[in-house]
């Protein structure tokens, strides 16, 4: 739905792209790889269709087309996902 339908998902998508290239400080997801079991959970939640468990195992959790809607922060049942607030790296 977010990924097809939804109006704000491009402008949502290129301020993140304009941020990381800027590399200004914002919000942004981090992962603790050691407590993640490879559920594969924030896949099925992400609503923009992202590989979430293969950008935590990779350490890179920063992908252009992240909304930052924290639906695979809320789902992780590890809390292996969450919000910091950062430049990007
Ligand atoms: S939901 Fe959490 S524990 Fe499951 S694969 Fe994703 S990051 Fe790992
Ligand atoms: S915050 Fe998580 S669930 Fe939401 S778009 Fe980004 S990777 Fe997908």
């Amino acid at each position: 739905m977010c990924h097809y339908v939804c109006w704000m998902a491009p402008f949502m998508v290129l301020g993140t792209a304009l941020k990381n290239i800027l590399k200004w400080p914002s919000l942004h997801l981090k992962a603790n790889i050691e407590q993640c079991i490879n559920c594969k959970c924030c896949n099925k939640a992400c609503p923009m269709s992202l590989p979430v468990n293969e950008m935590v195992q990779r350490a890179a959790m920063q992908h252009s087309e992240c909304i930052l809607c924290g639906e695979c922060v809320e789902i992780c049942p590890k809390d292996v996902i969450r919000y910091t607030f950062s430049r990007p790296q």
